[in-house]
Protein backbone atom coordinates (compact mmCIF):
# COMPACT_ATOMS: atom_id res chain seq x y z
CA UNK A 1 0.00 0.00 0.00
CA UNK A 2 1.32 3.46 -0.93
CA UNK A 3 1.32 6.42 1.82
CA UNK A 4 -0.42 9.00 0.59
CA UNK A 5 0.86 12.70 1.13
CA UNK A 6 -0.21 14.44 4.66
CA UNK A 7 -0.44 17.98 2.06
CA UNK A 8 -3.30 16.54 0.27
CA UNK A 9 -6.11 18.25 0.09
CA UNK A 10 -9.74 16.64 -1.07
CA UNK A 11 -12.65 19.21 -1.82
CA UNK A 12 -15.84 18.20 -3.13
CA UNK A 13 -16.41 19.96 -6.38
CA UNK A 14 -20.46 20.64 -6.64
CA UNK A 15 -20.38 23.10 -9.62
CA UNK A 16 -18.18 20.08 -11.34
CA UNK A 17 -20.79 17.68 -10.63
CA UNK A 18 -23.64 19.84 -11.84
CA UNK A 19 -21.66 20.29 -15.36
CA UNK A 20 -21.08 16.40 -15.47
CA UNK A 21 -24.92 15.89 -15.07
CA UNK A 22 -25.93 18.76 -17.14
CA UNK A 23 -23.67 17.33 -20.37
CA UNK A 24 -24.98 13.82 -19.59
CA UNK A 25 -28.27 15.16 -19.96
CA UNK A 26 -27.52 17.23 -22.90
CA UNK A 27 -25.93 13.90 -24.36
CA UNK A 28 -28.83 11.43 -23.55
CA UNK A 29 -31.38 14.30 -25.18
CA UNK A 30 -29.43 14.45 -28.33
CA UNK A 31 -29.85 10.81 -28.76
CA UNK A 32 -33.54 9.85 -27.61
CA UNK A 33 -34.31 13.22 -30.02
CA UNK A 34 -35.84 11.50 -33.53
CA UNK A 35 -38.06 9.00 -31.30
CA UNK A 36 -41.67 9.95 -32.54
CA UNK A 37 -44.93 8.27 -32.85
CA UNK A 38 -46.70 5.72 -30.14
CA UNK A 39 -43.89 3.62 -29.04
CA UNK A 40 -44.45 0.62 -27.27
CA UNK A 41 -42.68 2.01 -23.90
CA UNK A 42 -45.90 4.84 -24.20
CA UNK A 43 -48.47 2.23 -23.27
CA UNK A 44 -47.52 1.22 -20.27
CA UNK A 45 -48.38 4.37 -18.77
CA UNK A 46 -50.36 6.25 -21.07
CA UNK A 47 -51.45 9.11 -19.21
CA UNK A 48 -47.84 10.20 -18.35
CA UNK A 49 -46.80 9.32 -22.29
CA UNK A 50 -49.75 11.68 -23.16
CA UNK A 51 -48.31 14.40 -20.77
CA UNK A 52 -44.54 13.83 -22.17
CA UNK A 53 -45.39 14.35 -25.16
CA UNK A 54 -47.83 17.29 -25.07
CA UNK A 55 -45.65 19.52 -22.67
CA UNK A 56 -42.08 17.67 -23.08
CA UNK A 57 -39.88 18.40 -19.65
CA UNK A 58 -36.41 18.23 -19.06
CA UNK A 59 -34.79 15.13 -17.34
CA UNK A 60 -34.24 15.93 -14.05
CA UNK A 61 -30.66 14.76 -12.37
CA UNK A 62 -32.63 11.36 -11.15
CA UNK A 63 -33.60 10.78 -14.33
CA UNK A 64 -30.38 11.49 -16.02
CA UNK A 65 -28.15 8.93 -13.27
CA UNK A 66 -30.61 6.51 -14.18
CA UNK A 67 -30.81 6.66 -17.70
CA UNK A 68 -27.07 7.03 -18.23
CA UNK A 69 -26.41 3.67 -16.44
CA UNK A 70 -28.93 2.11 -18.12
CA UNK A 71 -28.40 2.81 -21.30
CA UNK A 72 -24.46 2.17 -20.87
CA UNK A 73 -25.09 -1.54 -19.19
CA UNK A 74 -27.82 -1.85 -22.33
CA UNK A 75 -25.32 -1.27 -24.70
CA UNK A 76 -22.25 -3.58 -22.74
CA UNK A 77 -24.61 -6.70 -22.64
CA UNK A 78 -25.90 -6.41 -26.00
CA UNK A 79 -22.34 -6.27 -26.91
CA UNK A 80 -20.87 -9.19 -25.24
CA UNK A 81 -24.24 -10.97 -25.81
CA UNK A 82 -23.43 -10.32 -29.47
CA UNK A 83 -19.53 -11.34 -29.39
CA UNK A 84 -18.99 -7.79 -30.49
CA UNK A 85 -15.73 -6.62 -30.83
CA UNK A 86 -15.58 -4.33 -28.14
CA UNK A 87 -18.52 -1.75 -27.76
CA UNK A 88 -21.37 -1.43 -30.85
CA UNK A 89 -23.41 1.24 -30.02
CA UNK A 90 -25.62 0.11 -32.76
CA UNK A 91 -26.55 -2.60 -31.11
CA UNK A 92 -29.10 -0.52 -28.89
CA UNK A 93 -30.68 0.83 -31.98
CA UNK A 94 -34.02 0.93 -34.49
CA UNK A 95 -37.37 -0.32 -33.93
CA UNK A 96 -39.96 -1.38 -35.92
CA UNK A 97 -43.74 -0.15 -36.91
CA UNK A 98 -46.37 -2.70 -36.43
CA UNK A 99 -49.51 -1.77 -38.81
CA UNK A 100 -51.95 -3.32 -37.03
CA UNK A 101 -51.30 -2.55 -33.85
CA UNK A 102 -50.18 1.22 -34.48
CA UNK A 103 -46.90 1.28 -32.81
CA UNK A 104 -42.98 0.90 -32.96
CA UNK A 105 -41.20 -1.34 -30.40
CA UNK A 106 -37.76 -2.67 -30.23
CA UNK A 107 -37.04 -5.57 -28.46
CA UNK A 108 -33.17 -5.72 -27.12
CA UNK A 109 -32.90 -8.85 -29.33
CA UNK A 110 -34.52 -11.71 -31.10
CA UNK A 111 -33.49 -14.93 -31.19
CA UNK A 112 -35.49 -17.01 -34.23
CA UNK A 113 -38.85 -14.91 -33.40
CA UNK A 114 -38.75 -15.13 -29.02
CA UNK A 115 -38.07 -11.41 -28.09
CA UNK A 116 -35.73 -11.01 -25.29
CA UNK A 117 -35.64 -7.82 -23.01
CA UNK A 118 -32.58 -7.03 -20.64
CA UNK A 119 -33.61 -4.85 -17.53
CA UNK A 120 -30.93 -3.43 -14.22
CA UNK A 121 -32.22 -3.19 -11.08
CA UNK A 122 -30.28 -1.99 -7.96
CA UNK A 123 -32.91 -3.69 -6.09
CA UNK A 124 -30.77 -5.40 -3.44
CA UNK A 125 -32.95 -8.70 -2.92
CA UNK A 126 -33.71 -11.81 -4.97
CA UNK A 127 -36.97 -10.69 -7.00
CA UNK A 128 -39.78 -12.99 -6.57
CA UNK A 129 -41.90 -13.29 -10.00
CA UNK A 130 -44.70 -11.16 -8.73
CA UNK A 131 -41.58 -8.09 -8.66
CA UNK A 132 -41.07 -8.59 -12.34
CA UNK A 133 -44.35 -7.00 -13.23
CA UNK A 134 -43.94 -3.88 -14.73
CA UNK A 135 -40.77 -5.70 -17.02
CA UNK A 136 -43.14 -8.45 -18.24
CA UNK A 137 -45.89 -6.21 -18.99
CA UNK A 138 -42.96 -4.88 -21.34
CA UNK A 139 -41.85 -8.18 -22.69
CA UNK A 140 -45.38 -9.11 -23.08
CA UNK A 141 -45.42 -6.28 -25.72
CA UNK A 142 -42.96 -7.84 -27.71
CA UNK A 143 -44.30 -10.85 -27.59
CA UNK A 144 -47.54 -9.54 -28.80
CA UNK A 145 -46.00 -7.79 -31.59
CA UNK A 146 -43.66 -10.94 -32.73
CA UNK A 147 -46.96 -13.17 -32.25
CA UNK A 148 -44.23 -15.44 -29.70
CA UNK A 149 -45.83 -16.99 -26.58
CA UNK A 150 -42.22 -17.59 -26.12
CA UNK A 151 -40.33 -14.49 -24.44
CA UNK A 152 -36.80 -13.83 -22.45
CA UNK A 153 -36.29 -11.93 -19.47
CA UNK A 154 -32.74 -11.26 -18.27
CA UNK A 155 -32.68 -9.55 -15.55
CA UNK A 156 -28.91 -7.56 -14.52
CA UNK A 157 -29.10 -6.99 -10.94
CA UNK A 158 -26.15 -4.70 -9.82
CA UNK A 159 -26.05 -4.40 -6.28
CA UNK A 160 -27.00 -8.44 -5.39
CA UNK A 161 -25.12 -9.54 -1.85
CA UNK A 162 -22.92 -12.49 -2.94
CA UNK A 163 -24.12 -15.99 -2.85
CA UNK A 164 -23.00 -18.09 0.07
CA UNK A 165 -19.19 -19.41 -0.26
CA UNK A 166 -18.72 -16.62 -2.40
CA UNK A 167 -16.87 -13.84 0.15
CA UNK A 168 -18.61 -10.76 1.26
CA UNK A 169 -20.66 -7.76 -0.11
CA UNK A 170 -22.45 -7.38 -3.19
CA UNK A 171 -21.73 -8.12 -6.75
CA UNK A 172 -23.51 -7.52 -10.16
CA UNK A 173 -25.47 -11.01 -11.11
CA UNK A 174 -27.83 -11.90 -13.70
CA UNK A 175 -30.93 -13.46 -13.43
CA UNK A 176 -32.60 -15.13 -16.23
CA UNK A 177 -36.01 -16.20 -17.19
CA UNK A 178 -37.78 -18.05 -20.02
CA UNK A 179 -41.26 -16.71 -20.25
CA UNK A 180 -44.29 -18.57 -22.01
CA UNK A 181 -47.91 -17.58 -21.94
CA UNK A 182 -51.12 -19.44 -23.95
CA UNK A 183 -51.83 -18.24 -27.60
CA UNK A 184 -55.48 -16.88 -26.30
CA UNK A 185 -53.86 -14.25 -23.86
CA UNK A 186 -51.60 -13.45 -26.65
CA UNK A 187 -54.17 -12.25 -28.71
CA UNK A 188 -56.03 -10.98 -25.47
CA UNK A 189 -52.70 -8.50 -24.51
CA UNK A 190 -52.89 -7.53 -28.28
CA UNK A 191 -56.11 -6.31 -28.28
CA UNK A 192 -55.56 -4.28 -24.99
CA UNK A 193 -52.27 -2.94 -26.63
CA UNK A 194 -54.62 -1.72 -29.76
CA UNK A 195 -56.92 -0.71 -27.22
CA UNK A 196 -54.71 1.22 -25.32
CA UNK A 197 -52.89 3.29 -28.24
CA UNK A 198 -56.14 3.98 -29.71
CA UNK A 199 -56.72 5.55 -26.11
CA UNK A 200 -53.87 7.62 -25.96
CA UNK A 201 -54.03 8.99 -29.88
CA UNK A 202 -57.57 10.45 -28.90
CA UNK A 203 -56.18 11.87 -26.14
CA UNK A 204 -53.23 13.19 -27.74
CA UNK A 205 -56.10 14.81 -30.39
CA UNK A 206 -58.26 15.80 -28.45
CA UNK A 207 -56.47 17.13 -25.43
CA UNK A 208 -58.67 15.31 -23.23
CA UNK A 209 -56.79 12.90 -20.81
CA UNK A 210 -59.02 12.20 -18.24
CA UNK A 211 -59.89 8.71 -19.85
CA UNK A 212 -56.60 7.54 -19.44
CA UNK A 213 -55.80 5.40 -16.64
CA UNK A 214 -53.26 7.18 -13.50
CA UNK A 215 -50.07 5.67 -13.84
CA UNK A 216 -48.88 3.32 -11.78
CA UNK A 217 -47.82 4.86 -8.06
CA UNK A 218 -44.18 4.67 -7.89
CA UNK A 219 -44.65 6.75 -10.98
CA UNK A 220 -46.90 9.68 -9.45
CA UNK A 221 -46.56 12.29 -6.72
CA UNK A 222 -45.83 15.81 -6.65
CA UNK A 223 -41.75 15.35 -6.31
CA UNK A 224 -42.02 12.33 -8.64
CA UNK A 225 -43.61 13.59 -11.63
CA UNK A 226 -43.12 16.88 -13.37
CA UNK A 227 -47.13 16.97 -14.37
CA UNK A 228 -48.69 16.53 -11.39
CA UNK A 229 -49.82 19.66 -11.29
CA UNK A 230 -51.47 19.55 -14.45
CA UNK A 231 -53.00 16.23 -14.04
CA UNK A 232 -54.42 16.31 -11.11
CA UNK A 233 -54.97 13.01 -10.25
CA UNK A 234 -57.84 12.01 -8.75
CA UNK A 235 -57.51 10.34 -5.39
CA UNK A 236 -54.02 11.94 -4.98
CA UNK A 237 -54.08 15.65 -6.09
CA UNK A 238 -54.20 17.13 -2.44
CA UNK A 239 -53.89 14.28 -0.63
CA UNK A 240 -50.87 14.37 2.16
CA UNK A 241 -49.37 11.24 1.00
CA UNK A 242 -48.72 11.89 -2.56
CA UNK A 243 -47.92 15.85 -2.18
CA UNK A 244 -44.90 14.94 -0.64
S1 LIG B 1 -49.36 12.96 -12.11
FE1 LIG B 1 -49.45 10.73 -11.78
S2 LIG B 1 -51.17 10.04 -12.99
FE2 LIG B 1 -50.63 12.08 -13.74
S3 LIG B 1 -49.20 11.76 -15.41
FE3 LIG B 1 -47.99 12.03 -13.59
S4 LIG B 1 -47.64 9.95 -12.84
FE4 LIG B 1 -49.35 9.86 -14.27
Amino acid sequence: MLTLPRSLDIHRNRSAEQKLVDKTREWLERDSKDRTGIHASDLLDPRKAYFDKKFPQPMTNRMVGLFFVGKVLHVFFLSALFNKKGVDWKSDGGSTFDKDLGFSYSPDWDKDGVPGELKTSRGKYEQSNSDLGLYLEQLMIYMAAKKSVKGRLVVLMTSLPAPRGEGWGTYPQYRAYDITCSTADLTKYRTNLKATRLLLEKALKTGKFTDLPLCRPFKCGRSQCPHFERCQPPTRFGVPKWER
